[in-house]
């Protein structure tokens, strides 16, 4: 059980790739018994104890692996090892079905030998990046990225609790060759992740080896599964937020590599602003579909105003993943100057650019994953998302001696996300933790319990929470989650409750063409994010035009909410005469489902209900955003 040189936590980096050879003649029983505190063990103590499991894959892509030296296969990554894995592989999670609907050919799983504890081909030899020409290959390395990226995305210094889908049932399918077509799907109907391949000049592409556009696609099932009634919305930006999503999973976990980052040092010289291998998403697919050298970048320049008045979600994306991206390269500055500090004070032999980048990624995780718990239950804007950043921060980090919080304003504001005035409101000294306004105390045990605590409580503090009080109230969520900061110091508990509600909002005028007359339903809700002792960690509402009181307070509520409700039914107007509305139209399981309208539109309960695209794809064309001539074609 050799293990080389330990680290210490403040050091460590807990994504980066294995240093600790793992254990070989652990026992079942054994490792069944470590794996049941593994919430309780870091990384380096799980590779060493065959918690994780080593699985060669691609850095980025078979593309990146040909242009740059030492960015080829990954021969230290490790996924998550459970003790109910099968063939496919099939995991808690995931299951990998070879199903492709173009040839109509299903394709033997990779084999699970128990005994060996690897992942095999059909004639029982472990698969190893050699193989990278075998399906059986390709199911085991798309399965172990999204294994490592639900980890990821579950682990304390992120959101520090398990995870559900949007559907029904625990298990993702995914399906690495799903058929011919330049595109991947994440689709909720069908429960899976889907991955076409496709000929170009420079050979068979197939989307399932490119780990960006695996965790793109994985990332809308996360978002999805956190925040379901996003999907019901047509506000451009929070079809944009899911497309951010994506882009920042694929950046954070091809960012999270030891190996990587030590090409992408040495491509960029330490300057991240020229850092294209990290911050260009896809690169194969970019240059195989648009000759571009990748698909979208990290380091665009655009702001809100500059993308003013845009629907196509994966255009307006780029704004928040540059303000990320911009976070990102001021955090890295700032471990540059304590690596600098540390060297001038005799502390260090030299400053390392490799640490204060291994730094950088759990700072990352921290700063940007663990915010989309305070996220709105529905109708999210990127503005939504920087306060939650903010206030993430500011619980974790309350005295913030190194100026993260202005760090991340500077750019906010920059790129017209936040404003001056949302500086000046963060600037205001106020207590950290303020108790939510009641009329009718209960014990937050009672509030956790169950949807129908959370709802007892909301419901009899109705007009302090400025809920209308005729409004039919559901609890969407209630969970609990236990955080951590990067040196896995306990951060309050929260209790995250999302409740909604809907209000009918009729459809008035020409401008609504053939859906003139009718009714819709605008969703309306809050999330309110306490910690064990009651105290409220945050509170974000999306407010309905009703009257929820006369108080100030109220007044201004019912007030936001009207603006809301104008911004909706212009919205929805725009949408209908750009064309881009449409009626679904079903394939069998959603598999084979390759035209849809970018919004579909469902009749509830005499209404009609405007959603996203029932799949959302890894690609955009901001080319054709809004016009109408293209609308069938998602895929576009
Ligand atoms: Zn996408």
């Amino acid at each position: 059980m050799g293990t080389k040189k330990g680290k210490t936590s403040t050091e460590s980096n807990e994504y980066e790739a294995t240093v600790a050879e793992p254990a070989q003649e652990l026992k079942r029983e054994t490792r069944i018994e470590l794996y049941a505190a593994r919430r309780y063990l870091g990384l380096h103590t799980q590779q060493e104890f065959g918690l994780r499991m080593p699985v060669e894959v691609f850095f980025k892509d078979p593309d990146v692996a040909e242009t740059y030296e030492g960015a080829g296969i990954d021969k230290k990554f490790t996924t998550p090892w459970e003790p109910g894995l099968r063939d496919g592989p099939t995991s808690a999670r995931f299951a990998v079905v070879d199903y492709d609907s173009t040839k109509n050919v299903l394709t033997p799983s990779a084999v699970w030998k128990r005994k060996e504890n690897c992942y095999c081909t059909l004639e029982g030899e472990p698969l190893t990046g050699e193989m990278k020409d075998l399906f059986q290959y390709h199911q085991l390395s798309v399965w172990a990225n999204v294994q490592n990226t639900l980890d990821f995305f579950e682990s304390g210094t992120a959101l520090g609790r398990r995870i559900t889908w949007a559907f029904d049932g625990n298990r993702l399918i995914v399906v690495p060759h799903a058929g011919y077509g330049e595109n991947a799907y994440y689709d909720r109907a069908s429960k899976s992740l889907q991955f076409y391949w496709f000929d170009s000049e420079k050979g068979r592409v197939f989307t399932c080896l490119s780990s960006d556009i695996v965790n793109h696609e994985f990332g809308h099932a996360v978002l999805d599964g956190l925040r379901p009634h996003y999907y019901e919305s047509v506000g451009a930006e929070t079809a944009a937020f899911h497309e951010f999503i994506g882009d920042l999973t694929a950046i954070l976990m091809a960012f999270s590599n030891n190996a990587f980052r030590k090409v992408v040092l040495k491509e960029s010289g330490g300057n991240l602003d020229t850092a294209d291998l990290l911050a260009g998403l896809a690169q194969q697919f970019g240059k195989a579909v648009t000759n571009a050298p990748y698909l979208r970048s990290a380091l665009e320049p655009d702001t809100m105003a500059d993308l003013a008045g845009k629907l196509e979600p994966h255009a307006l994306s780029v704004v928040l993943t540059g303000a990320m991206f911009d976070i990102l390269k001021g955090v890295f500055a700032k471990h540059r100057e304590r690596e600098l500090k540390r060297f001038e004070e005799g502390r260090s032999k030299r400053p390392s650019d490799v640490r204060a980048l291994a730094d950088t990624v759990p700072r990352m995780q921290m700063l940007a994953i663990q915010p989309l718990d305070l996220l709105p239950p529905c109708a999210v804007t990127f503005r939504d998302y920087a306060l939650a950043v903010l206030r993430s921060e500011q619980v974790a980090n309350p005295t913030d001696p190194s100026g993260y919080r202005e760090l991340m304003l500077d750019y906010f504001i920059k790129r017209g996300i936040l404003t001056e005035d949302d500086r000046e409101e963060q600037r205001m000294a106020k207590p950290v933790f303020e108790r939510p306004p009641l009329d009718v105390f209960h014990p937050i045990d009672a509030i956790a319990a169950s949807r129908g605590g959370a709802y007892r409580f909301l419901d009899d503090n109705r007009a302090k929470l400025l809920i209308p009080l005729n409004a039919d109230l559901v609890v969407s969520e209630i969970v609990r989650a236990n955080k951590l900061t990067r040196d896995r110091r306990a951060l309050p508990e929260q209790i995250i409750v999302q409740y909604i509600w809907r209000e009918e909002v009729l459809l008035e005028g020409e401008r609504f063409g053939r859906f003139a007359g009718e009714r819709t339903t605008m969703l309306c809700g809050a999330t309110m994010v306490l910690d064990e002792n009651g105290n409220l960690i945050h509170w974000t509402r999306k407010p309905g035009s009703a009257s929820v009181g006369s108080s100030k307070d109220a007044v201004q509520e019912q007030a936001d909410g009207a603006k809301r409700r104008d911004e909706l039914l212009n919205t929805i107007a725009a949408r209908i005469a750009s064309g881009m509305i449409g009626e679904t139209i079903g394939g069998e399981l959603g598999l084979l489902e390759r035209a849809s309208p970018p919004f579909g539109v469902q009749r509830i309960d005499g209404t009609v209900r405007f959603t996203l695209s029932p799949h959302f794809s890894i690609r955009g064309d901001a080319e054709n955003d809004d016009t109408g001539d293209r609308q069938w074609q998602i895929s576009f």
